[in-house]
């Protein structure tokens, strides 16, 4: 049985290893803290806009269990919020734990507090990665599923500092690319007004430190949204990395999603403002302890790659998620850790790789982004399913559905039913 060895276990690397164990492969994840999910432990917006046909391609496609864990997990489903539909808000705290009960039970190995910072390589082939404590995990092919976001000095330099978030780089190290340790020159996103990276766009409050109306609202609606008199508006809108949520309505009100905490859909506000406002009296920040003043800040590595997915210049390496380039988000996310897994093992078998048809959302997201980014412009901008220039592109081509049976259907005459439920004969 061939070895893929995914190096990152947010979103996009589970993805990654769930498809590459369907394919027929031995898989292991190593990941740098003690928990899955990344990014993804205090996100939770899912099925918003176009997201909802991408999750339906990927399940059609055979490999929706990621899909079908946030589906049951979710606190609230099918909601609306300003330039949002049919959203589902997973549970922060419940799915992380879902998620690795799941991997254990297709038998992918899974190896906390491993955070690889060396590989050894042959003639450009990696033959196994190791972390700072020695180490060491050997395979046929490599999934880079690192992320963008951190380390420290990243989010000093380009932010507001370290907001203490929940990637936690102090105590558990902060990122390091497995495509920069191979030696291949990564990309940085920017702003519009050309600055680089990007702040997330949400941060979460302490449920409980919020007015019982608040709660109720949250409880009952899964949203709340509070107009703010003009006095205590905050403008971060530019500063986002989720452009599907610069919209001025998220400027002008405080818009609270409940995915276990209270999501605050901004990438930061001043604690002592936000507590002028009814009902925000006692409020605190969840994640990022000092989102009163900052967040994190991602987009810092992305690697070259083909739309396959591997790595450009690179042998047995494939990337995924927002190593992956400019796409954001947890859909965003699995789509392309699920095509990398598959690809990886058909690599390691020597066997030719795929590509998901352009006619299906999910495939023409991963080629148009590679295509934007080879313009300045484009390395300014985000691409997500649920908003801003892909979702209308998605729109514009006809690809966004929310009917089911209709996305089905394309999958299957693009001959793609059940691609990834297949192991890949040798
Ligand atoms: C605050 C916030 C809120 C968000 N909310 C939403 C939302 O509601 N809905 C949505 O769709 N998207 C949301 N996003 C965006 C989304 O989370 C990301 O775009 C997506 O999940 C990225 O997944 P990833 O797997 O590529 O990267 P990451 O989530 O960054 O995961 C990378 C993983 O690799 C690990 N790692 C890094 N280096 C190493 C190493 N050397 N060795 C081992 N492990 C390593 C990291 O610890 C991490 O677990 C949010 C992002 C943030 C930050």
């Amino acid at each position: 049985m061939k070895k893929v060895i995914v190096v990152g276990g947010g979103w996009a690397g589970c993805a990654a290893a769930i498809s590459a164990r369907k394919a027929g492969a031995e898989v292991t994840v190593l990941e740098r803290m003690d928990m899955l999910l990344g990014t993804g432990l205090v996100g939770g917006i899912m099925r918003n806009n176009g997201r909802y046909t991408a999750a339906e391609e990927i399940i059609a496609m055979g490999c929706g269990d990621l899909f079908e864990i946030c589906d049951k997990s979710s606190r609230h489903i099918n909601i609306e919020f300003p330039g949002h539909k049919h959203a589902n808000l997973y549970d922060v705290g419940k799915t992380p734990g879902q998620v690795m009960r799941h991997l254990l039970k297709l038998g992918i190995k899974v190896v906390f507090n491993m955070r690889v910072s060396k590989i050894a390589t042959d003639n450009g082939r990696i033959l196994s990665v190791e972390d700072s404590r020695g180490n060491i995990y050997e395979g046929d092919v490599f999934v880079d599923a690192t992320g963008t976001a951190g380390p420290i000095k990243n989010c000093t330099k380009y932010g507001n500092g370290c907001a203490m978030c929940i990637l936690r780089c102090p105590s558990f190290g902060g990122r390091v690319s497995l495509t920069g340790l191979a030696g291949i020159e990564e990309s940085m996103g920017g702003k519009a007004d050309g600055s680089i990276g990007a702040m997330s766009g949400s941060c979460k409050l302490y449920k409980e430190s919020l007015s019982e109306e608040i709660q109720k609202e949250l409880k009952e609606k899964g949203v709340a949204v509070i107009p703010l008199p003009k006095d205590l508006i905050e403008d971060h809108l530019d500063a986002k990395a989720c452009q599907q949520y610069a919209l001025p309505q998220f400027r002008d009100n405080i818009i609270l999603l409940d995915t276990g905490h209270a999501k605050l859909m901004t990438p930061y506000y001043n604690l002592e403002t936000l507590r002028k406002i009814p009902g925000f009296e006692d409020a605190r920040f969840e994640d990022p302890y000092a989102g009163g003043k900052g967040n994190s800040m991602r987009y810092f590595a992305m690697a070259p790659r083909d739309n396959y997915l591997k790595v450009e210049g690179a042998e047995n390496l494939f990337c995924c998620g927002e190593k992956a380039g400019l796409l954001v988000g947890h859909t965003e996310a699995i789509v392309t850790g699920t095509l990398a897994g598959h690809n990886s093992v058909r690599y390691a078998l020597g066997k030719e790789l795929i590509t998901i048809p352009e006619g299906l959302a999910t495939g023409d997201a991963i080629s148009y982004v590679k295509e934007e980014m080879s313009k300045p412009e484009g390395m300014t901008k985000k691409y997500t399913f649920s908003g801003s220039v892909y979702f209308e592109r998605m729109k514009d081509l006809n690809l966004y559905s929310i009917d089911s049976a209709e996305i089905w259907k394309r999958v299957e005459e693009y001959g793609m039913k059940n691609i990834f439920a297949r192991a890949i004969e040798k």
